[in-house]
């Protein structure tokens, strides 16, 4: 299989907004180090209120994680 493998200087890399992974840097793509591109475009005190929120249900989700593996639960 050749599967397309991104650039060298491409990464992945999560947004903060709204957990999506995405490529980054990619050529006439908007996206930032820290956001892909549709929470770009949202407005800056609401981009930060979802980074508030995806942190929040990040944490959660961790913690429901751990619960699941708790053992005799
Ligand atoms: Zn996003």
């Amino acid at each position: 299989m050749s599967a397309k493998k991104p650039q060298p200087a491409t990464r992945i890399r999560t947004c903060r907004a709204c957990g999506k992974q995405y490529e980054y840097p990619i050529k006439g793509s908007t996206a930032t180090r820290h956001h892909c591109e549709e929470c770009v475009c949202v407005p800056e005190h609401l981009r930060l209120v979802a980074e508030r929120l995806f942190s929040r249900v990040h944490a959660l989700e961790l913690a429901v994680k751990r619960l699941e593996q708790r053992p005799g639960g």
